[in-house]
C-alpha cells in the first residue's frame, strides 16, 4: 500500500540517532537495521517530524529560522522510499516490532558478553598465544588438513565439516552479542572479493552507543578464542586417540587461519567494523582508496590521519592475504597428492572431487551475491 505525501501530511519518524565525527549523524530505524547519514540540518527536520505538524508547518518554521531551505516533501519522499518513515497521518508505514529472545538465549548471551567479559577474553586470548607458540606440536601446520591418514576425501569433509560448525559458532557470538545489546540480527552468506563470508548482518548497531559496539565486532572472534582454549586443553587428554588429535590440529588450523581472514579489513572483516568503529566513521575503504588513486596521479591533496591509520592497516591485510592464499593452495594441493597416491579412482577421490565441486558452486553463490551487493551500493552513490 502506497499513501501519497502531500502538504498536509503529518509524518511521524521516530528514529535513532548516532552522532559521528564532524557535522554528521547516522540515523535510521534498528528493528529494520536500515540507517542513513545525514549532515546535522537535516537532523533538524527529523526532529520536527513527530506526528504533531504538517509538512507544510515543518517547511514554514524552516524558513523562519535556516538560511539555506530544504524541501521537506522532498526529504520526507527519499526516507520513505528507503523505509525510514514510521507514520504517515497515523497509517502506520512499516511495522516496527522489537525482537524477542528466550530467557535461556539472553542468560547464555550476558553470561559470555557482559561488559566485563573484555578482561576474561584478554586472558584466554593471552593463554592461547602462549599455548601456541610455547608449547610444542601446537603450532598450526597446513598439513593438519589431513586428518584421516592417506584419504584426502575423507579428510577434506572432516576439514570442510569443521570450518563449518566453528563459522556457526563464531556468528553465534555475534548474534548473541546482538541479544545482549537488545539489537535485531541476520546471518547471510556473500563473497567479498574472491573469498566466500558467512555474516551476520548487525547493521542495526549503528543505533546503539559507540564503546558498546566492539563487543558486538570481536564477538565471532571471542568464540573462536574458547574453541581454541577448549581445543588446546583436550589434544592433552591421552584418551582422545590419534585420530582425536588430528581433529584437534584441525580446528586449530582453522581458527589460526580464520584469523589471518580477519586481518584482511578491505573484505570488510569483523576487524574493519572494530577500526571504522574506533575512528568513528562509517565508511572509509572508498576515501582511502581515492587518496592513494589521487596521490597516484600527482595530485597533491592532504591526506587525512585516518586514512593513514587505514592503510597501514590495509596494508598488513594485503600480507595477510597472500600467506592466507599460500596455505589454502598448500592445503589443497597437499590433498591433491595424496589423492592421486594410488592410480585406481577409489570413493575417497570421488568425495575429494565431490567437495571440490561443492566450494566451487558455494563461490558462485557468494560471488553472485556479492554482485547483487555491489550493484546495490553502486547504485545508492550516485
Ligand atoms: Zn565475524
Amino acid at each position: 500500500m502506497s499513501i501519497k505525501i502531500d502538504d498536509n501530511s503529518k509524518i511521524t519518524l521516530d528514529l535513532k540517532k548516532q552522532k559521528l565525527k564532524g557535522d554528521s549523524f547516522v540515523v535510521g530505524d534498528e528493528t529494520q537495521g536500515i540507517f542513513v547519514e545525514l549532515p546535522q540540518e537535516a537532523i533538524y527536520i527529523v526532529d520536527l517530524c513527530d506526528g504533531t505538524r504538517t509538512i507544510k508547518e515543518i517547511q514554514s518554521i524552516l524558513e523562519m529560522e535556516m538560511k539555506e531551505v530544504y524541501d521537506v516533501k522532498d526529504f520526507i519522499s527519499d526516507l520513505y522510499e528507503v523505509n525510514l518513515v514510521y507514520k504517515i497521518n497515523d497509517h502506520i508505514i512499516v511495522e516496527r516490532s522489537g525482537t524477542r529472545h528466550f530467557r535461556f538465549t539472553k542468560f547464555i548471551a550476558h553470561l559470555l558478553f557482559a561488559p566485563r567479559m573484555y578482561f576474561v577474553y584478554s586472558i584466554i586470548i593471552f593463554i592461547n598465544i602462549y599455548m601456541m607458540f610455547y608449547i610444542k606440536g601446537n603450532l598450526p601446520d597446513y598439513r593438519s588438513v589431513e586428518i584421516i591418514d592417506e584419504h584426502s576425501g575423507l579428510s577434506l569433509v572432516c576439514f570442510t565439516f569443521i570450518g563449518i560448525v566453528v563459522t556457526v559458532f563464531h556468528e553465534i557470538g555475534h548474534y548473541l552479542s546482538a541479544v545482549e545489546l537488545q539489537i535485531p540480527v541476520k546471518i547471510k552468506l556473500s563473497l567479498r572479493l574472491f573469498y566466500l563470508v558467512v555474516e551476520t548482518d548487525i547493521n542495526s548497531i549503528w543505533g546503539i552507543e559507540r564503546n558498546k559496539r566492539y563487543i558486538c565486532y570481536l564477538a565471532g572472534f571471542y568464540i573462536e578464542n574458547i574453541i581454541l582454549l577448549l581445543t588446546f586443553f583436550i589434544k592433552k587428554l591421552n584418551a582422545i586417540g590419534n585420530l582425536g588429535c588430528h581433529i584437534c590440529d584441525a580446528i586449530i588450523l582453522t581458527v589460526f587461519l580464520n584469523f589471518v581472514w580477519q586481518l584482511m579489513i578491505f573484505l570488510r572483516t569483523d576487524f574493519y567494523f572494530i577500526i571504522l568503529n574506533y575512528l568513528n566513521i562509517p565508511a572509509l575503504h572508498f576515501s582511502a582508496m581515492q587518496s592513494i588513486s589521487s596521490a597516484g596521479k600527482g595530485i597533491k591533496e592532504k591526506i587525512d590521519k585516518k586514512e593513514v591509520i587505514y592503510l597501514i592497516i590495509y596494508f598488513v591485510g594485503v600480507i595477510a592475504s597472500i600467506f592466507y592464499l599460500f596455505n589454502e593452495f598448500l592445503i589443497y594441493v597437499n590433498l591433491f597428492l595424496i589423492s592421486i597416491n594410488d592410480l585406481e579412482i577409489s570413493f575417497d577421490d570421488v568425495c575429494f572431487g565431490g567437495l571440490m565441486f561443492l566450494h566451487i558452486v558455494l563461490w558462485g553463490k557468494g560471488a553472485y551475491n556479492k554482485y547483487i551487493d555491489y550493484r546495490m551500493e553502486h547504485n545508492a552513490e550516485r
